[in-house]
């Protein structure tokens, strides 16, 4: 009786602790929407975030965080932990742009630079709501002798460059009992969301330049190779699982029509939302590739760019986050916020429903068609997702829309919904051992013995300009 009395007690404040901190991350929001507004105005594409890593690390640092970088290889890559024991609670944070995306936070199409980088996936908001989180966990922490450890992740490039694969092969995150992780989102709520599995290579014929028109039997095209490879894929997509993606460009076919191109590049992006499903289309999209070279006689070398694993949900801190969430809240925009989202819901008709920003979703189930190197973080630790409405509702990640709303106060707005997620969520974990123990349950019952083992082979090198273009 007494034991229960206690606990009781114990949940009570607890409550009144949320409340309390909500309000106050309320009061401190605004110098995080400033570092936001910094890194979204970096526009730092993956393995370059210099700018930004600099920034968020000297956030820490500040806050009493020990810092350690760079990890695995990747100067852009740190941690910062703070406090000592168990359990051990990881927040990842992303602050890497995408190439082709810069934005005006204006609602019509406005580069700021022509062709330059833009934070079209919030991944500016990404980082700095794991911030916001990080410090604010931190200092209650302090304030209420929370025994634990606290870590921030800076996981670079996850828009196609796999930072997290290197940092965890590097063991940054040994000793971590549940990690937590935040998306961008046009709603707000907790995920139970799949991802799909993705496997990425920068595929280089190599020919023998000649001249076209005068000499073209002394030429062996590396484009043709490239086209034969193409061609090969388009055969190959009707016998493959259904729910399998498939997709490339071309990032150099050749300099001039008069000139046998002896060299041409692939870049290859294929996804299901099964690895070891995956893992077997990949070896016979490789047959393509290796039918382009034979059959142009010319000469084909794979880069591996990324590879990363499909999410693997977690039930119970599914049903932890929802909770939270409730007690958060959705975002409310002024009648600025609302005509802003009017005029930019007119360039994407048809799609969402204004006003649901303001509520939170039950938790989302399913996949969503998109790949993340936090599933392979997934797949080993359990770990817990949450989305929050930085973008208009029908706003889709990766556009011109969404790199306006990341760049403004209705991204913040977003941003702070999500940073109070983290913070509630995390609040549980330090003060509730039975929900870290339910956790890893559940994360031993849906991977059901299968054993995760990273794709990329262990001397390859993190591809630190896979943005460039040969
Ligand atoms: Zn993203």
């Amino acid at each position: 009786m007494r034991v229960i009395l206690l606990l009781a007690a114990a949940a009570a404040l607890l409550a009144d602790d949320k409340t309390a901190m909500l309000q106050k991350m309320d009061s401190q929001s605004p110098h995080y929407g400033e570092v936001s507004r910094k890194i979204w105005e970096f526009a730092e594409v993956g393995y370059k975030e210099n700018k930004s890593s600099e920034l968020l690390k000297s956030e820490l640092k500040q806050a009493g965080f020990a810092i350690e970088a760079p990890i695995g290889g990747v100067p852009t890559a740190f941690t910062a932990a703070w406090g000592q024991g168990k359990p051990v609670i990881a927040i990842m944070g992303e602050y890497d742009a995408l190439p082709g995306l810069s934005q005006d936070a204006v609602p019509e199409r406005r580069p700021i630079v022509n062709g330059g980088p833009g934070h079209g996936c919030g991944h500016n908001l990404l980082g700095t709501a794991s911030l916001f989180a990080a410090v604010t966990l931190k200092d209650w922490m302090a304030a209420h002798h929370i025994k634990g450890t606290l870590r921030f992740y800076g996981t670079p490039a996850e828009e196609g460059g796999g930072g997290k694969l290197y940092m965890a092969r590097a063991g940054a995150f040994n000793g971590v009992d549940v990690v937590l992780s935040w998306h961008p989102a046009d709603q707000n709520g907790a995920s139970m969301a799949s991802s799909l599995a993705i496997i990425s290579a920068k595929f280089r014929f190599y020919g023998k330049a000649a001249h076209a028109a005068a000499a073209p039997d002394a030429g062996r095209s590396a484009l043709d190779g490239l086209m034969i490879m193409g061609q090969s894929i388009e055969f190959l997509r009707e016998h493959i699982p259904d729910s399998t993606r498939i997709h490339y460009v071309i990032t150099n076919g050749g300099a001039a029509p008069n000139i046998v191109p002896d060299y041409a590049e692939m870049f290859l992006y294929a996804r299901h939302p099964s690895m070891p499903v995956l893992d077997g289309i990949w070896e016979r999209i490789l047959k393509c590739a290796r039918a382009g070279a034979l059959a142009s006689e010319t000469r084909m070398e794979m880069e591996l760019i990324d590879s990363a694993y499909n999410i693997l949900p977690n039930d119970s801190l599914a049903a932890l986050v929802d909770k939270n969430m409730r007690l958060v809240g959705g975002v409310t925009y002024t009648a600025w916020e609302q005509s802003f989202a009017e005029t930019i819901r007119k360039t994407l008709p048809g799609r969402g429903q204004l006003g649901s920003q303001e509520k939170v979703e039950p938790p989302r189930e399913g996949f969503t068609s998109a790949s993340t190197d936090a599933g392979d973080i997934s797949w080993m630790y359990p770990m817990a997702a949450l989305s929050a409405a930085t973008f208009v509702p029908g706003v889709p990640p990766h556009s011109w829309q969404s790199a306006a709303c990341a760049g403004m106060s209705i991204g913040r707005k977003g941003m702070v919904v999500a940073a109070k997620g983290l913070v509630l969520t995390a609040m549980d974990l330090f003060t509730d051992p039975a929900q870290v123990t339910a956790a890893k349950a559940d994360f031993e019952k849906r991977r059901a013995g299968y054993e995760y083992r990273s794709r990329i082979p262990a001397d390859h090198k993190p591809p630190l300009n896979y943005r460039d273009n040969k």
